[in-house]
């Protein structure tokens, strides 16, 4: 029988409150007090307060009264484990009457808990903003009640600032010891991720992270003192290999890899950094020491600027720092590099994974971003597996460890057994022996479909003739501008697009005008970096009609390369008929332009629009009266249709390719488009996604445009879907309307 107790009584009063802060000696002191308070007027056993660090994800234990205080800090829980978690995870109370019982309790040894059957546990927390979570426990089963509960919650929402501010003091004050989670091999021996781009890799895992370079080059290696020859002869080393790489980069690249290495290779040839390390090695300072400071203060230099562009440079210097240094320690330090390695990092930028792929990364664990996102497709153009996975603590992976990656399935395994490592060297070597693909692509009943091929870098135009694609269904064009430190020119795009030309002889090549903006960032264009939203800012089609002098440029360039092929121009993220209209006028004002130049051009492109924004639904009638081919493009169109930012890990789970919202849009889209023309395709990330095909094919699409790679895989599986089946399966998914129905049919 639970007691009755006076909920007047539980509440804290202000002055209480305020008292707590009295004699408070130290942050840690101040929640020790706290937590006492809580347990006195909640009548209860134990008081805990778990402090939430974001970027590990994870909860400490930082107060504690009635538990084993000894083991504070060492008690460490993910976001969703145990009821805590669990608890700060959903946001939400829970009250368990015999927690022990509960299967997502989870037990401490040490802590002293096994002993209290009531629990209660409420979230710290501003709106979404995690901050923490307290917990009261009782030695009485069935103790807490419904009035407790409240109780609790009032008591939270009167500290919460308090409590936020005193994490985030601790936070700053103790670096060393952020609640981090500690790397154990035996927590992480296989781990699930999602799927940023396929494939396989086996190498051993190197961290990506700037700000600990010089410890893994200074620590635990006796030094021994250079001199100022040394030095030189360093600088000279780390020059030939900056031109090496440019070089190699640009064999590999040539269409993204302009001048990538130019920053650094400006520094080396900069005489004021080079005297600053001069003069510090003439004070007696050892060089690679000389060096690291050098660059420590030009990096914070750098970092403090409020510009991306600059702050992105910052990087550079640490890069061509460490060269330095290493080529100074010589045969005394093996840096910890990424070439040849499996690259983990927190985030990356598009040019970050280009870098890699000229050092040969072998593949990439990512801890936050989408499956979706141009970082990722960028990995599958350069081959790179990459998965997403959201643990911080691979962030403190030693350098020794081995790492399988089947990014086909999001699978990572460390450490790998002997069974695993042959399991899979079969498993590949038989995918490398069964690829064939047919010129045609018939469904089982002999209904013709055709496999386009998404072109995102030049190199991926091998792949598309080796498996022979029917065209390009979609050229990213905006990699290029991406990657360089300006505009490209006229004339840089026209030697670009010339090459795609060439590599599709006589076949449709459509390119999609620059798609710059949300995730894709020009960081040489300044208004880019200041946007709060830029997925719904000054993206894609938006910026080519607001900066018309770059946009003629490009169509210059597409319309001469595309002089002698069947030369298809995309818009991207067309909103309007008369954004659509705008587009095409301006092409063909650039057509006028250039005959009258005398310049040899296409005069009759074909003129189309990527669907990918949910207004284009209501007007499609009289966007198909216009224009003569569309593509549904998946990726935005889920993004835009559903308000998930589909480069946000957090919200992945609600990024539903199968939301009856968008199954039922495309539905309509294609019916009404069909009645006008049958040009329309699907380009997003759906059309490779082998579960989605037969709704497709159902609602009677016929072309797919897919990352070239994937065409032998979508082919196999167009072959097993017969027409009416189809369209029986689609029919189904369109009448389902919960996810419980559809996932079903999908999942
Ligand atoms: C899409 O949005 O589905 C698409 C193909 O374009 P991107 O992924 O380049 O935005
Ligand atoms: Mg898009």
């Amino acid at each position: 029988m639970k007691k009755r107790r006076d909920n007047t009584e539980l509440i804290c009063s202000i002055g209480e409150l305020a008292g707590l802060f009295t004699d408070t000696t130290g942050l840690e002191n101040f929640l020790q007090k706290t937590v006492t308070m809580i347990a006195q007027h909640m009548h209860s056993s134990v008081c805990s307060i778990y402090l939430y660090d974001d970027s590990s994800q994870l909860l400490t234990l930082y107060a504690t009264y009635g538990l084993n205080q000894k083991v504070i800090k060492n008690v460490q829980l993910r976001l969703g484990e145990g009821l805590t978690g669990l608890c700060l995870k959903e946001l939400r109370p829970i009250c368990e009457q015999q927690a022990s019982k509960n299967l997502n309790f989870k037990y401490f040894s040490g802590l002293g808990e096994e002993k209290f059957e009531s629990f209660l546990a409420v979230p710290i927390n501003r709106g979404a903003n995690r901050i923490g979570a307290m917990v009261i426990q009782n030695k009485e089963k069935d103790f807490f009640t419904d009035v407790d509960v409240n109780t609790l919650r009032a008591i939270s929402i009167q500290l919460v600032n308090t409590i936020e501010m005193a994490r985030l003091m601790m936070l700053l004050s103790t670096p060393k010891t952020l609640p981090v989670k500690k790397f154990n091999i035996e927590d992480l021996r296989f781990l699930k991720g999602r799927v940023g781009a396929v494939g396989y890799a086996y190498a051993k895992g190197a961290v990506f992270q700037d700000d600990k370079q010089w410890s893994q080059m200074f620590d635990d290696v006796e030094i021994k003192n250079f001199t100022l020859k040394e030095f030189h002869q360093a600088l000279k080393v780390t020059e030939k290999q900056i031109d090496d790489l440019q070089k190699d980069v640009e064999e590999k690249l040539a269409d993204v890899a302009s001048l990538i290495f130019s920053a650094q290779i400006l520094m080396l040839k900069d005489q004021a950094f080079i005297s600053l390390i001069e003069e510090k090695i003439a004070q007696g300072i050892n060089p690679p020491f000389a060096v690291a400071s050098v660059v420590d203060d030009y990096a914070d230099k750098f970092l403090k600027i409020e510009d991306d562009y600059i702050r992105e440079k910052s990087l550079d210097i640490r890069d061509v720092g460490v060269r330095i240094v290493a080529n100074l320690l010589g045969g005394q330090h093996k840096p910890g590099a990424v070439k040849n390695k499996i690259v983990i990092a927190r985030e990356l930028l598009p040019s970050d994974v280009l870098k890699f792929s000229s050092k040969d990364v072998q593949g990439i664990i990512l801890l936050t971003g989408g499956t979706t996102s141009h970082v990722s497709i960028l990995a599958q153009s350069l081959k790179i597996p990459l998965i997403i996975v959201s643990r911080g603590e691979l962030l403190e992976m030693p350098g020794d460890i081995d790492i399988l990656m089947d990014a086909d399935q999001g699978n990572i395994y460390l450490n790998p057994n002997k069974d695993i490592l042959k399991s899979f060297a079969e498993k590949e070597a038989a995918k490398r022996t069964k690829v064939s693909v047919k010129a045609k692509t018939l469904t089982k009943d002999g209904q013709l479909v055709q496999l386009y091929a998404n072109i995102n870098l030049l190199g991926d135009l091998q792949t598309a003739r080796v498996f022979k694609a029917q065209g390009i269904g979609l050229y990213r064009s905006e990699f290029p501008f991406i990657i360089r430190n300006s505009f490209p020119s006229e004339e840089e795009q026209f030697v670009i697009y010339n090459k795609l030309v060439e590599g599709m002889p006589g076949k449709e090549i459509t390119f999609r005008t620059l798609d710059i903006g949300g995730d894709k960032v020009l960081s040489y264009f300044e208004q880019h970096s200041k946007e709060n939203n830029p997925f719904l800012g000054m993206r894609s089609i938006r910026f080519s009609l607001a900066h018309q002098d770059v946009f003629a440029q490009q169509l210059r360039a597409i319309l001469r390369a595309g002089a002698q092929a069947p030369l298809r121009i995309m818009f991207p993220m067309i909103s309007s008929v008369d954004e659509f209209v705008q587009a095409r006028q301006l092409a063909r004002d650039c057509i006028d332009q250039l005959m009258i130049e005398g310049k040899i051009c296409q005069q009759q492109p074909l003129f189309g629009l990527m669907l990918e924004l949910p207004s284009v639904i209501e007007i499609i009638d009289a966007l198909a009266a216009e224009a003569d081919f569309f593509s549904i493009g998946t990726n935005d169109f889920i993004q835009y249709m559903l308000a998930v930012d589909r480069t946000n890990e957090k919200i992945a789970n609600l990024y539903k390719p199968y939301h009856p919202s968008i199954l039922r849009s495309f539905k309509r889209i294609v019916q009404s488009v069909l009645l006008k023309t049958d040009d329309i395709s699907v380009c997003g990330d759906m059309a490779q996604d082998l579960k989605y095909l037969a709704f497709f094919i159902g609602i009677g699409i016929r072309k797919f445009s897919i990352n070239p790679s994937f065409i032998p895989r979508v082919q196999a599986k167009i072959e097993t879907i017969e027409l009416g089946e189809a369209q029986r399966f689609a029919q189904k998914a369109l009448s389902a309307s919960s996810f419980s129905e559809i996932e079903r049919l999908f999942i």
